[in-house]
């Protein structure tokens, strides 16, 4: 076990907006930082990082904690590893209480070991490419080929691997690299009894991660031999894992943040011509279609991406693959359609920078524009196939979690094709239903899994965070929501304050004066009635007068003007008091629900009998699914004082 004193001492070194901000894009408001959650969904920062507390909190999910609570929760490392990765970070020495901990030094140990070992082949590669005459003669010349000047080479750690296969080997194996390492990190591989180099006689590029640590090597080959294939990667592995990685993110990640924009594009080589010509904010999925886990490495940083891909048909299905991922992470998708037979990198030799930012500029199109302009071209003027139209346009339109979004598209599209708005509106909503219920019944195999692998560390749990927050705010927004909205319908036949008091019927508010007026609420739509709107404004109780005056009449100030000055359309508006009443409960309930898990954390550990610690385990077990399921869906128009 790493000591007491240790853990102080990291906890006392650890900037929290340092470690957050290496994940996060964060943005100074006042003595605190704010940035989008990493935690969930949201467009709108409600994810506060206070560096003098040393905490973090999320407004919208609840999620909050220390330095080492955001690594466990970001990285999904246990609290031993993230009290390494810190003390790594600000140089502490760890002293240890030597108990068992034996195993997880081991593993430590051989993860830092290939990450050295694939430090060292890089550069080993990248003299090979500069000092020796197979280096020059093939890969250098092939990097000048591509147009590539050498600080662009020495930025992104090119090299070449020697023909030979015993040259790399032999040299690591003469520095104290220990053959098993060496295979661990794929970098050499045992022919009969012989050791030899896994690349051979390739152009290299190392791949890194986000903290600019070599954890793998994409390799070309030069010379035309049909049986070996053009690229060869690094296998997959405890430090590598493919689709958790972008190409160039390490380089990119600044300058994503700075233009909250990221150009995702085939290959390494656009990658790097991009670079060169000036234009940062770009990654590579590199030969891999998008994953969901590469969007949400881009999402850390921006909510904008352009996909720039090649003229050919080809080019086009690839970037077509990985949008269905973008759009249900909920970024925005603009694309850019490159003259055939070019690619972003040969467009840039061919045309400096300059002509490359312009162009992207007039051609970048939103990705559900782009997708109708190119089915209303197909079909002509054939009002028979307006049907297949809507059909596949709903198809992307029900991806779109944000109902604001959804309906400016919905809109979009029926101004477009001539088609009453309701039309598009049911057909999505009827893909909408189809996709939830098949999701849920994945979901409970997700959660079964995180169940069996969660393991709380006693030390990493701190309520004395969770109780600086009380329930009050979202109590609050809840009564709000009723006087302000009552007899409005919210579905069907049912009204919001229907609708909110059978929904929260077995929650429990501790506020007395919010009790005082629920219960009242419910008096009168037991008796088919909903108060009128100056009721409560004139209560006889002061406290709920008070109260109501305070919830209802800046909320009312502020909503007409608003709507003046906006002029929104009936639609509109009540699309926005719907989510507003959707987010403000989930956040009810995802408040409670932390509440709830506070407390009975309590009882897990003061728990004396196994029954009794099962029993308060599987309680919190459930709750953590419905923590989940709730930090999922909340709003995203927290705003955030
Ligand atoms: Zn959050």
């Amino acid at each position: 076990m790493i000591s007491q004193q240790t853990v102080q001492r990291i906890n006392d070194a650890a900037r929290i907006d340092e470690v957050v901000g290496g994940f996060v894009n964060l943005k100074k408001a006042g003595s605190h930082f704010k940035g989008l959650c990493p935690f969930h969904n949201e467009k709108t920062p409600s994810f506060v990082v206070s560096p003098a507390k040393g905490i973090y909190k999320c407004f919208g999910c609840g999620a909050a904690g220390n330095s080492s609570k955001f690594l466990m929760e970001h990285e999904h490392i246990s609290y031993p590893e993230a009290l390494r990765w810190l003390a790594n970070k600000y140089n502490i020495e760890i002293e240890e209480d030597e108990r068992k901990e034996e195993e997880f030094k081991q593993e430590q140990l051989k993860l830092d070991s290939i990450h050295i070992a694939n430090g060292f082949a890089q550069r080993f590669f990248t003299e090979y490419l500069f000092d020796s005459e197979e280096g020059r003669s093939h890969g250098l010349t092939y990097f000048k080929e591509r147009g590539f000047r050498d600080d662009t080479i020495k930025k992104f750690q090119l090299g070449f691997s020697p023909g030979d296969k015993k040259l790399f080997v032999g040299e690591a194996l003469k520095q104290g690299y220990q053959k098993e390492v060496l295979i661990q990190a794929a970098l050499a591989k045992e022919s009969g009894t012989d050791l030899i180099s896994f690349f051979r006689g390739r152009v290299m590029f190392p791949i890194h991660n986000l903290m600019g640590k070599v954890i793998a090597f994409g390799a070309r080959i030069l010379v035309n031999d049909p049986n070996a294939p053009k690229y060869v990667n690094t296998a997959e592995s405890d430090v590598y894992q493919k689709s958790k990685i972008l190409y160039g993110a390490f380089f990119a990640k600044n300058a994503i943040s700075k233009t909250d924009e990221c150009f995702l594009v085939e290959g390494y080589t656009d990658v790097i011509s991009l670079h060169q010509g000036g234009i940062e904010n770009v990654v590579a999925s590199s030969g891999t279609s998008l994953t969901t886990d590469q969007v949400k490495l881009i999402r850390r940083f921006t909510n904008n991406i352009t996909i720039l891909y090649d003229g050919d048909a080809a080019g086009q299905k690839a970037a077509l693959r990985g949008i269905e991922i973008i759009l249900h992470e909920g970024m925005n998708v603009k694309l850019v359609l490159f003259p055939e037979d070019q690619d972003p990198d040969s467009f840039m030799r061919a045309n400096g920078s300059k002509v490359f930012s312009d162009y992207i500029k007039n051609n970048s199109k939103d990705f559900f524009r782009f997708k109708l302009e190119s089915l209303m071209k197909d079909s002509g003027n054939d009002p028979g196939k307006r049907s297949e139209i809507i059909h596949q346009m709903v198809e992307s339109i029900a991806l779109i979690e944000d109902p604001i979004k959804r309906h400016a598209y919905i809109k979009d599209c029926s101004e477009k094709l001539g088609v009453r708005e309701e039309i598009i509106s049911t057909e999505t909503n009827k893909l909408r239903r189809k996709k939830y219920s098949k999701e849920n019944s994945v979901s409970t195999q997700d959660n079964k899994i995180l169940d069996e692998q969660f393991v709380v560390p006693d030390s990493a749990y701190q309520p004395e965070l969770l109780s600086e927050f009380t329930d009050d705010f979202q109590e609050r927004d809840i009564v709000r929501l009723l006087l302000e909205f009552n007899n409005l319908e919210i579905e069907e036949n049912q009204t919001v304050a229907q609708f909110i008091l059978s929904d929260l019927e077995t929650i429990a508010i501790e506020n007395p004066v919010y009790r005082k007026i629920m219960d009242e609420f419910r008096k009168f739509l037991e008796n088919g009635e909903h108060p009128v709107q100056n009721y409560f404004l004139n209560h006889p109780d002061e406290e709920i007068s008070k109260l109501s005056i305070e919830l209802l009449y800046s909320q009312y100030e502020v909503s007409k003007n608003w709507e003046k000055i906006h002029d929104i359309a009936i639609t509109e508006k009540s699309f926005l008091f719907k989510k507003d009443i959707f987010s403000s409960i989930n956040r009810f309930k995802l408040r409670k629900v932390m509440r709830y898990l506070e407390i009975n954390f309590e009882k897990v550990k003061n728990a004396t009998t196994e029954e009794e610690q099962l029993l308060y385990m599987t309680i919190h077990h459930e709750l953590l699914r419905k923590k989940i399921e709730l930090a999922e869906n909340a709003g995203n128009t927290v705003v955030v004082k």
